[in-house]
């Protein structure tokens, strides 16, 4: 975490109350965890935390200034205006990157992003939710925990995972796969990634050739030792290499940004420092060279699949960017979220995380007790828990994620706000959860992939989901769709609540947190999916069933 963007610590208040300080430290912690925060971005190579600079200021003084019965109007990372609602409605209301359907294409994006009219929020870094890589570590995590159950008898010891991208959301990869006992390698093409993983902690070890990586590898497969090792490199080279000597991974994935070739994706043969000046200078060679290196990069992956390994996408769009550069068969690799995921969404168990406002470790450990103990017979959470809490550094302010289901997260929002009441905590806790929830987001490639009835594309989920949290009082409710190279192919939301004790969080948190994990389930049953339409029964949601 860099100095000159700090979190603020303590019960201290800038702004009118709990609502306004607690969004307001949000934003502030985004920056202090994001990758590039000179520039605004979180992650993701162009996931803003707002538009320019003169909007992140003007987002700050208001949020400093405005009353309770007001709501800021945020519009792609720019504040727009304020207007006077009533103390129950929310505190921001975003808008980020929403285009118009036939006009939603990474060109237009470029254009008006240059023309400084849109920016890309990316999922949790324009709504203020990003707390570092914790997040993706516990997603990368239970990933890997499905495919042990489902592959490997319940167990990665001994196992050799392939993936690249060591950047703000791939970084987790080493110390989720360590924390699943396997033995993984990273590739990684900018030697500064490699490094600020090493100093948190995240990556063990480094190799300075694909040889040694292997041998590092080999010998700890061969001791059933969990390791992590990070190779500078083009995976567009070293993933064809490694085939070609015959060698096939138990797993393999990539979490490089592969879904932006212009300010994400590096091609073989051109450094990170070229490509960054390529990007003013000649965009279009980047984009040809770059998806000539995709093309490779899933032959590759596709080599592997047919040798045995478990191959996957974990969310970059890299087979649509092969698929567009020729390789027919790209979706032969399987998207992480239907072929291990989609259980757990139906019953709306998602990505629900938990921030110390007053930047207090030892709050986090307190509500991590009251998790173990009164989730005790809930496998998934309590074995997290404890993982995270003996490998997870914090960075920012104090926060933990664990995946809970309908009723859980209402119950956790609600102790933990009489927690903060009765001051076992030290002051209020923000509660987010990804876009990548049940009834949070609409993207075919990723998260509605082949759904049972055919609803792959259908936008109105997402949208739903944010109606029904506005009017639930949540302090700050967000409609997103893709930027860059994203444009076009995903509508989410997002959704943020302050716990700080009052009466008054006490309703939002029943409300909203009942109501947003009721969308999740509403969507799967009405797909037709029967562990949605058994969870709706178990828990009394009332679903409609139309056919
Ligand atoms: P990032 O831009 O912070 O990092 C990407 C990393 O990949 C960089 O370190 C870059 O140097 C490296 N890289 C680029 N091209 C490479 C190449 N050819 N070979 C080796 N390394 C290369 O992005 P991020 O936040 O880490 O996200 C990575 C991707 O994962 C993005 O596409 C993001 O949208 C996606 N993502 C998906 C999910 C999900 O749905 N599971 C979650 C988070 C992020």
């Amino acid at each position: 975490m860099r100095n000159d963007f700090p979190v603020t610590s303590g019960t201290g208040l800038r702004c009118k109350g709990w609502r306004q300080e607690g969004l307001l430290r949000l934003l502030e912690n985004v920056l202090a965890v994001g990758e590039d925060p000179d520039n605004l971005v979180v992650y993701a190579a162009l996931g803003r935390a707002a538009r320019d600079w003169p909007s992140h200021r003007r987002i700050v003084d208001t949020l400093r200034t405005m009353q309770d019965d007001e709501t800021l109007i945020v519009q792609s990372g720019k504040p727009i205006g304020i207007v006077k609602t009533h103390a129950r409605a929310p505190v921001v209301i975003m808008a980020n990157c929403n285009m118009v359907g036939q006009w939603a294409k990474a060109e237009n994006f470029y254009e008006w992003e240059r023309q400084n009219l849109i920016c890309w929020g990316g999922l949790t870094a324009g709504d203020w939710q990003y707390i570092g890589s914790q997040g993706v570590i516990q997603g990368t995590y239970e990933i890997f925990c499905r495919i042990a159950e489902r592959h490997f008898g319940g167990s990665l010891s001994g196992r050799f995972i392939l993936t690249a991208g060591l950047g703000g959301m791939g970084g987790a990869q080493p110390l989720a796969g360590r924390m699943a006992e396997a033995a993984i390698l990273c590739i990684e093409v900018d030697p500064d990634r490699i490094k600020k993983r090493l100093d948190v902690g995240y990556l063990d070890s480094t190799a300075e050739t694909l040889d040694q990586a292997l041998d590092m590898i080999r010998a700890a497969q061969a001791e059933k030792r969990s390791l992590s090792v990070g190779l500078p490199g083009n995976a567009a080279d070293l993933y064809p290499e490694i085939l070609d000597r015959g060698i096939i991974p138990d797993i393999v994935t990539d979490q490089t940004s592969a879904h932006d070739l212009v300010y994400g994706y590096i091609p073989s043969g051109i450094s990170p420092e070229e490509a960054r000046g390529l990007r003013e200078t000649d965009p279009d060679r980047l984009i040809r060279e770059g998806r000539a290196s995709i093309v490779r990069h899933v032959r590759a992956m596709l080599g592997f699949q047919r040798g045995g390994a478990v191959v996957f996408d974990n969310g970059n769009l890299i087979r649509t960017q092969a698929s567009e550069g020729g390789v027919a068969d790209a979706f032969d690799i399987p998207i992480f979220t239907e072929a291990f995921l989609r259980p757990l969404f139906c019953r709306a168990v998602g990505p629900f995380r938990w921030i110390a406002l007053t930047n207090e470790a030892e709050d986090i450990r307190r509500i991590d007790d009251y998790v173990l103990d009164r989730f005790a017979d809930n496998w998934i959470v309590t074995n997290w828990i404890r993982l995270a809490r003996e490998h997870v550094p914090f960075e920012g302010l104090p926060a933990r994620i664990a995946w809970l289901g309908h009723g859980e997260r209402t119950e956790l929002g609600l102790a933990v706000n009489r927690m903060v009441r009765d001051g076992t905590l030290t002051g209020p806790i923000a509660f987010t959860r990804d876009h990548l929830d049940a009834g949070a987001m609409a993207h075919p490639n990723i998260m509605t992939e082949n759904m049972r009835d055919g609803s792959d594309a259908i936008a109105d989920w997402p949208l739903l989901n944010a109606m029904v949290n506005c009017s639930s009082m949540a302090d700050l409710v967000a409609v997103h769709s893709g930027g860059g190279g994203y444009s076009g192919y995903m509508t989410s939301a997002g959704v943020t609540l302050i716990a700080d004790g009052t009466a008054a969080a006490e309703e939002r948190l029943r409300l909203t947190l009942t109501n947003d994990t009721s969308t999740g389930i509403l969507r799967y049953a009405d797909a037709g999916y029967d562990d949605a339409r058994d969870e709706a029964e178990r828990q009394s949601v009332r679903h409609f069933d139309l056919g």
